[in-house]
């Protein structure tokens, strides 16, 4: 019989991020379709976690077991290792799921080690067929799906940001049960956290719409000459009016290092496609970008895709994109521009 251990940490704030409550709802779900496992178990980490066991409170889980103490209100391979052993020690699971935070893809599979089991990192789906649990996981920057299955236990399952539905449901009190754990000398002191760049902060994963701009936007247009200081105007004002997040093409970011002009809030942190990310909105718009696959491959699991090209034989439009406008971007970005200024 499969026994489903979640486990999850929690924000320097105490509460729960976006990932743990998707990874929350993949993990009720597969101890509900596993014929005869138990309702699950929830196992907590962190500076406090009381308030996060009682957001949990009406999620149906049989049992919640909790690791506290200072030293794991910060993310460290040596004292998240620990603790994380002591919830697996304790709850005895045949299946563990967890978010792939970086805090857990750094101390997770080293857990997995210390209690001989198996793991797979990324998991997309999970599935249950007949009795035996499947997931489904991305190879080659995501252009194969692989379905696979392993006999070993504990099978530890990382699953991806923005792959399941995030948990929602009524708070209540939970009752937590402390685990023991021999925590061990600590090397590492952690003193504080750096954000990312300002260039960064146009990304933003949790956003509903991804804009994405392509080299088009630095060429010459109709009049003979580029315009890159009204394209990065205009970008800038509709990626922070909308609170969408920034991407680009490949050969957006690298006209940079080709001494050509540039958007200046572009890195290649921003680059989307085989060599860039693979970000996870819901919805993605193209501009001034070509479609072609090795940028499109990037996408794969954007599920609402339109674009803004003047060439209506751009990849977009040949079956990459749901809507293609057949248009000029700068035109269409100002009259959108201007639309959101005037709500
Ligand atoms: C191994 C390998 C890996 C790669 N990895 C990636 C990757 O990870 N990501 C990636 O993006 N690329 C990647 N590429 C490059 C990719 O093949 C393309 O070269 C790149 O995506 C093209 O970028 P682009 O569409 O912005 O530029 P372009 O091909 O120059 O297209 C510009 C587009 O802008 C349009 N345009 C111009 N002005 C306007 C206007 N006013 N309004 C509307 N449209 C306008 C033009 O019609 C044109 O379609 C990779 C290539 C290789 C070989």
């Amino acid at each position: 019989m499969e026994t489903v251990l979640y486990l999850t940490h929690t924000e320097s704030d105490g509460s729960l991020g976006k990932p743990a409550l998707e990874a929350l709802s993949a993990a009720l779900q597969l101890a509900q379709e596993l014929d005869g496992a138990p309702p699950l178990t929830i196992g907590l980490i962190g500076g406090e976690v009381q308030a996060a066991a009682d957001a949990l409170a009406g999620c149906g889980a049989g049992r919640f077991m909790g690791v506290a103490g200072a030293e794991l209100a910060v993310s460290r391979y040596s004292s998240d290792a620990a603790a994380a052993a002591a919830l697996v020690e304790a709850a005895q699971p045949t299946l563990v799921v967890a978010a792939a935070t970086s805090r857990f893809s750094r101390a997770l599979p080293g857990v997995c080690q210390r209690v001989g089991g198996r793991i797979d990192t990324q998991v997309t789906e999970l599935q249950v067929v007949d009795t035996e649990p499947r997931i489904e996981r991305w190879y080659y920057r995501q252009r194969m799906a692989a379905t696979l299955t392993r006999s070993q236990r504990p099978w530890f399952l990382l699953l991806a940001g923005g792959a399941f539905p995030a948990w929602e449901g009524e708070a209540g009190t939970a009752e937590v049960e402390a685990v023991p754990v021999d925590m061990p000398e600590t090397r590492t002191r952690v003193v504080g956290t750096q954000s990312a760049s300002a260039d960064a902060h146009t990304i933003r994963p949790e956003a509903d719409l991804l804009f994405v701009a392509g080299a088009g936007w630095t060429k010459k247009q109709v009049d003979g000459q580029p315009h890159v200081t009204e394209a990065e105007q205009c970008i800038r004002e509709f990626v922070d009016a909308a609170q969408a997040s920034l991407g680009s093409s490949k050969s957006l970011v690298d006209q940079g290092g080709e001494g050509q002009q540039v958007l200046s809030f572009m890195s290649h942190l921003h680059q989307v496609g085989q060599t860039g990310t693979t970000p996870r909105h819901r919805k993605g718009l193209a501009t001034c970008c070509h479609g072609e696959e090795p940028h499109v491959v990037g996408w794969r699991f954007i599920t609402e895709r339109r674009a803004i090209n003047l060439d209506a034989g751009c990849g977009w439009g040949q079956g990459k994109a749901d809507v293609l406008y057949v248009a000029d971007a700068f035109d269409v970005m100002t009259k959108v521009n201007e639309l959101l200024g005037e709500s």
